[in-house]
């Protein structure tokens, strides 16, 4: 499939920068890509292409940079499986690593921002263990539908950069099989995870760790790093993901794996395995289903994040006191609170009042929501921009809910009045989306979808 390139508004510009010199071969193995039978061009994000002056490549170039995985003119010139540990469901696991894919290139986008083409499903690497290095066409698809529908809801996410289909037979126990196959390019602020410093922290090298922090301050948050660089990282870090969790509530996203190897230092968010969309608000709704305690359930995902910034701070323990690093993490759940209103604000369309009122009318929201067994994106929708206030009520909470949304005022941003039809992405619409797919080679219902994300997006963003 193929959605007409929007015009861009950057002048391409793509400044071409490798890792910081001397860090790239500390911090991965060379792989070298798989080949495959078939390279068929199955998604090119142009819209995001163009932000690092790749929108214009032909479709020619394109496959054999992101299918074939010609290296880009001046830059890595060898693709880079990266090396990292990672708490998995809190278990510590020292045998991971890029086992399925590598960073690709790396460049400027249009706001200066150092940017990673990292790969899923380019053959094995020297962390695959008995992994075929693979990704099935459905796992790339999922990919693509969970990152257009949390970039519309405002989340900071990787993007689904390329998909290529590679025209393999992969056997999974999750799927039907033999299933098909994909190369997907990301493109990403960073594939530098929490992971990454445990591994170091494991090895005790406190210079690798001293660099990959000045590294991380440098290249990714504009920071001049101070005298003690892992304290003012962890600053950084910690109201990034203190908001990321918050986004995923409001979104109504649940990601399924928050493992430490899953947590990008720049607190975007990454990885799109079995996540899904909780159709309601219901903390225990869970993704994953080998999440059997529910441990990355909706509701738990904040406590999840902040246990993994926990587990970063135990490995910057390396080069660091522990009070500047606990004094960190600490700030975590008023940062969550704050981003949780800001964010309920942005979905209703609302101006802030006053913190406490604030407060109550997100508990009010969650209230009514539960009480009312609504979904949630019809929730928010019914009431963006105060619409329905006389919204027939049932339920006692609901109706404390619109007394309360009553006091407030619609924000610049929000679109009053504007009739667009609800746009979720709930389980059984990915189904069906993937099952065209898979059964009739119909790309149409997913060319339909993005689009109808890609309008909602506009609404949110009041354009
Ligand atoms: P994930 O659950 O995708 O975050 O992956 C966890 C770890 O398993 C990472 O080190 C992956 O590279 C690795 N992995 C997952 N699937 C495969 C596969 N098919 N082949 C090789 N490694 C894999
Ligand atoms: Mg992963």
């Amino acid at each position: 499939m193929h959605i007409e390139p929007v015009s861009s508004p950057y002048k391409a510009d793509p400044k071409i920068t490798t890792p910081a010199a001397g860090l790239s071969e500390k911090i991965g193995d060379p792989a070298v890509p798989a080949e495959f039978p078939k390279g068929i061009l199955r998604w090119r994000n142009d819209r995001w292409a163009d932000t690092v002056g790749l929108g214009t490549l032909p479709d020619e170039k394109w496959l054999a940079h992101f299918g074939r995985f010609e290296a880009l003119p001046d830059n890595l010139p060898t693709p880079l499986a990266l090396r990292y540990h990672g708490h998995q469901f809190r278990n510590y696991n020292p045998d991971i690593g890029d086992g399925r894919g590598f960073l690709f290139a790396q460049m400027r986008d249009h706001l200066g921002r150092l940017m990673d083409l990292g790969t899923k499903g380019t053959g094995q690497t020297p962390f695959s263990r008995d992994g075929d290095g693979k990704l099935t066409l459905k796992g790339a698809v999922r990919e693509l539908l969970a990152t257009e529908m949390l970039e519309a809801l405002d989340v900071h996410t990787s993007k689904t950069f390329s998909i290529v289909e590679t025209g393999e037979e992969l056997w999974r126990g999750d799927e039907p099989s033999p299933t098909r196959s994909a190369a997907l390019v990301r493109l990403s602020h960073s594939h530098i995870r929490f992971g990454s410093f445990q591994r170091i922290a494991f090895e005790q090298n406190e210079e690798m760790m001293h660099a990959l922090v000045c590294y991380s301050l440098r290249e990714l948050y504009a920071a001049e790093p101070s005298d003690n660089p892992a304290a003012q990282l962890l600053e950084l870090v910690v109201p990034r993901i203190a908001d990321l969790a918050a986004s995923y509530m409001v979104a109504g996203f649940v990601h399924g794996v928050l493992n430490t190897d899953n947590m990008n230092i720049t607190g975007e968010s990454f990885d799109y395995g079995p996540w899904r969309f909780t159709p309601k608000w219901d903390p225990g709704f869970t993704a994953a289903y080998f999440d059997h305690q529910g441990l990355y359930a909706f509701g738990r995902q904040a406590e999840a994040m902040h246990w993994n910034l926990g587990q970063l701070a135990v490995a910057l323990r390396l080069i660091c006191e522990a009070e500047p690093l606990i004094a960190a993490l600490e700030k975590f759940p008023a940062l969550f609170q704050a981003a949780i209103v800001r964010r309920f604000l942005w979905r209703l369309g609302l101006n802030s009042n006053d913190e406490a009122s604030d407060r109550q009318l997100v508990e009010a929201a969650e209230r009514a929501m539960m009480a009312e067994n609504i979904e949630i994106d019809i929730f928010f929708l019914r009431h963006h921009a105060k619409s329905s206030l006389d919204w027939q009520a049932g339920s006692e909470e609901y109706k404390k809910f619109l007394k309360q949304l009553d006091q407030y005022q619609i924000s610049d941003t929000a679109n009053p009045g504007t009739d667009i039809a609800v746009c979720s992405m709930h389980i059984e619409e990915v189904e069906s989306i993937w099952d065209a797919i898979a059964k009739d080679d119909d790309w149409v219902p997913l060319d339909t979808k993005i689009i109808e994300i890609r309008k909602y997006s506009n609404f949110l963003h009041g354009k």
